[in-house]
């Protein structure tokens, strides 16, 4: 299993949520994980539109929430 789970920028522990997020927006073989706040700043999101996400990849099922 993954032992990223601080954020990559400002070392914030890291939820589930975040993670799951990390693996799905991102490469999955990133070395670099963000909290919810530095990721949506980095794909210039915002938080909001990231829970939205999740919520998207709950209903289609994926098992990374
Ligand atoms: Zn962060």
């Amino acid at each position: 299993m993954s032992k990223h789970t601080d954020c990559y920028q400002c070392e914030t522990k890291l939820g589930k949520i975040a993670i799951g997020l990390n693996k799905k927006l991102l490469d999955v073989n990133s070395k670099r994980f963000y909290c919810l706040d530095c990721l949506a700043a980095y794909l210039e999101v915002t938080v909001d539109e990231l829970l939205a996400k999740v919520e998207e990849f709950k209903e289609l099922g994926c098992k990374q929430f």
